[in-house]
């Protein structure tokens, strides 16, 4: 119960860091300095305006020196990421794998909520986020986890070169045949970053399952009569993708195999 009560806060404190994560990367600003102020009027937040969803309550959602708004973005990211660190920790229970998975959990996240906002997936994360799967991966031998799915070193190397590379040449090809851009460099990067998280196999899960969402909700867009030139981010469905494949990939591949 205590477990619970912390990890819930330590999630909440990180759902505050992804905002400021999700404003500046894409802004090419620092991420450390300068401390977090309202980017109106400059006003350099008091410890007590930090506190996750409770201070934007409190504020009414406004900036305690100018009243403007604060977008409701804010604390519903931060109630994002606390629901998300929950469901992961009752899938995982305590084990070493929570802390990556977590991890995991949080990078795609963030990738989704730039993605969202800019159609960016910025390279400051996604490289980062490929050279911490592979490490992540690199441990697989302290024990794995019956439910995460996570992967041995070859298998994230494979999947590491076969999303960035592999779909590289896919959409090259793609883009040869049909003219039109399917997927953009910074999916690709992506895709090679859940590889170096989840093994290939996984990745092709997380595509699947992201392409299949995805293709849902461009259909229910066109049916609304939204143009075709709406151009849907596929980050988000992506991320929604490795995050199951990270929870459901085990399950599903025992179940085939069955
Ligand atoms: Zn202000």
């Amino acid at each position: 119960m205590l477990l619970v009560v912390y990890l819930a806060t330590i999630s909440l404190l990180v759902g505050s860091f992804l905002n400021v994560v999700i404003y500046r990367v894409p802004r090419r600003e620092s991420i450390v300095r300068p401390s977090s102020h309202c980017p109106k009027c400059g006003h350099v937040l008091h410890t007590w305006e930090l506190i996750p969803v409770l201070s934007w309550l409190s504020l009414r959602g406004r900036c305690h020196a100018c009243h403007t708004r604060i977008s409701w973005r804010y604390p519903a990211m931060e109630l994002l990421t606390l629901a998300a660190s929950m469901f992961v920790l009752w899938k995982v229970g305590l084990h070493w794998v929570l802390i990556p998975s977590l991890m995991f959990t949080w990078i795609l996240l963030a990738l989704s909520a730039i993605d969202l906002e800019t159609h960016l997936l910025p390279d400051r994360i996604t490289k980062p986020g490929m050279v911490l799967g592979l490490l992540v991966n690199a441990s697989w031998f302290i024990g794995t986890h019956p439910v995460i799915a996570l992967t041995t070193p070859l298998n994230a190397v494979l999947g590491l070169s076969f999303g960035y590379g592999g779909l590289w040449l896919f959409a090259f090809a793609y883009r040869r045949i049909t003219g039109v851009h399917g997927m953009g460099g910074g999916d690709l990067k992506m895709l090679g970053m859940i590889g170096a998280w989840l093994g290939w196999q996984s990745m092709l899960f997380s595509l699947w399952v992201g392409g299949l969402v995805g293709g849902v909700v461009a259909i229910a867009y066109l049916m609304a009569g939204k143009g075709r030139q709406y151009a849907i981010p596929f980050g988000p469905y992506l991320a929604a993708g490795a995050f199951a494949a990270m929870l459901y990939a085990s399950a599903a591949w025992g179940y085939l195999a069955s």
